[in-house]
């Protein structure tokens, strides 16, 4: 487990440009009528980045 502090803010500032993102933008980012694929995209690396910085392994299809 390779925790750093670079991956942490690396998480941080990816969920503060997601949430820039849905106040923002007028589409759908939630469940099976999401239709924002900019937002998905944005989601998922926060979730990668989260992950990362909490020191596990980074997955794939989440
Ligand atoms: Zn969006």
């Amino acid at each position: 487990m390779n925790t750093t502090d670079q991956d942490e803010s690396r998480a941080a500032e990816l969920y503060r440009i997601y949430r820039a993102h849905l106040e923002t933008c007028p589409r759908r980012h939630v469940g099976i009528l999401a239709d924002c694929a900019a937002g998905t995209g944005l989601g998922r690396a926060v979730r990668n980045a989260r992950r990362s910085a909490d020191g596990g392994p980074a997955r794939c299809g989440t």
